[in-house]
């Protein structure tokens, strides 16, 4: 028999071949974020294929230097950064060392969050964390050294704001049907026309039937219109409907919108309706010393998505999903005899999860909040609101720029639109942002209002300051004002 070579498992006789590979990735990492010069290399999906494509995966690299420049031409050159201040397209942060520093332990160790027995110690950081973020929500918790009583807040990490969704979702779901046996056709999800895609996929996996999702108006600042809502839910009682769950969103992904929580929520209360707050973006409000009230009234909700990979500075993935009765998670328990039996006393965090086996990503917020601690995290997304509102206050003045509206959070939808000429502006502003994307200086995301494609700024970047993003309007202007003399006119 043959014996395999081991050197390559983690292990204390190999802890030389590991400290060696962690340092020369490091190193190579920190070259390369030397040289980086702008967001984007620019590269097409072809052009960004080719290295990929001409590798031979049944022969390995020589050794780790030449897997790590093999690195570099098959990803790190073409890599989109996240870090440079003029990245200013997705919900994507620039990501703290503390959670680096964590994402080294939890992929070494590779503790399994499923059962107590994969995660000892882990399992407990986990729980300390639901529970840390329920507080700073205000619900329903364990009072330290006091018994249990009635109901607490409980929840678990998951792998994202959809997952967070779904779960969050399912759990509204099960709790409407135990209630009373309606016909899951019948089902009806309440949510504002501003809110996430990911609402209507739950909604598709959940079983429901395709008109499970209302869609209730917005005002001009993109936040639910509570009357609507409330027509909405007497429309669907008066129809033998059974509204199962209000979704209100916490930081709309355009506009950064925060619904009226508090007013949704009495809605919800008078009609007994499941209140999920879709904090996704929003969250990082639970950490910030001076915008904490624009979430006043969530912690009237049944159940929160919180994503610790967008607005709390940690790399992907990282989210949780909160529940205000920690009870209600019994609707995604299964016991397998192999692994959670239903004997079982030990605690569980697969009773509670979507997932079977699961990264201990809680530990990136339990190393950022020890060694940075919230205060700081809350800082850097109000540096980032900031800007949104500094920009704002400088873009309004600029002639051939057009603002949707003022910016909820720290994201800023606009157009240009040259003074002169008639040319069709969705198309202008959608080659202005593919021409941004080719140069590489800087990057703006899409979106669409009324049909029209329009320029997205997210600001999550701490460090950037106006002048960077000030270069970004400039840079659009200058593409732009080009590109308008060659648009084709319209008819
Ligand atoms: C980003 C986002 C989501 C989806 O979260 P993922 O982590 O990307 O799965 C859901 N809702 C809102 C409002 C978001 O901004």
């Amino acid at each position: 028999m043959r014996t395999p070579s081991l050197h390559h498992l983690f292990h204390p006789d190999n802890i030389e071949e590991y400290l060696g590979a962690v340092h020369a990735g490091a190193s190579h990492l920190a070259a390369t974020m030397a040289r980086v010069d702008g967001p984007s290399a620019g590269a097409s999906p072809a052009e960004a294929a080719a290295p990929v494509a001409d590798i031979d995966l049944d022969v390995p690299t020589p050794g780790l230097e030449g897997a790590l420049e093999e690195l570099s031409r098959v990803y790190l050159d073409e890599a989109i950064w996240f870090h440079e201040p003029t990245y200013a397209a997705h919900l994507n942060c620039p990501v703290v060392i503390p959670a680096l520093l964590a994402e080294m332990f939890i992929s070494a160790v590779n503790s399994s969050l499923d059962t107590f027995d994969q995660s000892v110690g882990a399992t407990h950081i986990e729980r300390r964390l639901v529970e840390w973020t329920a507080g700073r929500i205000g619900l329903p918790r364990k009072a330290p050294g006091r018994a249990q009583v009635g109901v607490l807040a409980d929840g678990i990490f998951t792998s994202g704001g959809t997952q967070s969704n779904l779960q969050a979702l399912l759990l509204a779901r099960d709790t409407a049907l135990a209630r009373s046996h309606v016909d899951p056709e019948r089902l009806r999800i309440l949510v504002s026309t501003d809110g996430h895609f990911s609402v209507d996929k739950a909604a598709r996996l959940l079983g429901l039937c395709h008109s499970a999702v209302v869609e209730v108006a917005s005002d001009e600042s993109h936040r639910m219109l509570v009357d609507d809502l409330d027509r909405a839910v007497q429309k669907c009682l008066s129809d033998q409907l059974v509204p199962m769950a209000v979704v209100a969103t916490a930081g709309t992904t355009d506009f950064g919108a925060i619904d009226p929580l508090r007013r949704i929520a009495r809605c919800c209360a008078r009609y007994g309706v499941w209140l999920h707050v879709d904090a996704a973006y929003g969250g990082g409000l639970l950490a910030s010393r001076r915008r904490r009230h624009l979430l006043d009234g969530i912690e009237l909700a049944d159940s929160v998505t919180v994503d610790f990979h967008k607005t709390w500075f940690l790399p992907v993935s990282a989210s949780a999903v909160i529940v205000r009765d920690g009870r209600t998670l019994r609707h995604v328990t299964h016991h397998a005899d192999y692994l959670n039996p239903v004997e079982a006393t030990d605690p569980n965090q697969v009773d509670k999860s979507l997932q079977t086996t699961r990264r201990f990503d809680a530990l990136k917020l339990w190393m950022t909040l020890r060694i940075m601690g919230p205060d700081c995290v809350g800082d850097y997304f109000d540096a980032a609101i900031d800007l949104a509102h500094e920009v704002h206050a400088e873009i309004t003045d600029l002639p051939d720029v057009e603002v949707a509206a003022p910016p909820g959070l720290s994201t800023l939808v606009f157009r240009y639109r040259p003074e002169a000429g008639t040319v069709e502006l969705g198309a202008l502003n959608a080659q202005i942002r593919a021409e941004l994307y080719r140069r590489g200086n800087s990057m703006v995301a899409a979106t669409k209002l009324g049909g029209d494609t329009w320029l997205k700024l997210t600001l999550l970047n701490p460090q950037a300051t106006v002048e960077d993003i000030r270069g970004v309007l400039e840079e659009v202007r200058a593409v732009g004002a080009g590109l308008a003399n060659v648009a084709p006119e319209v008819a």
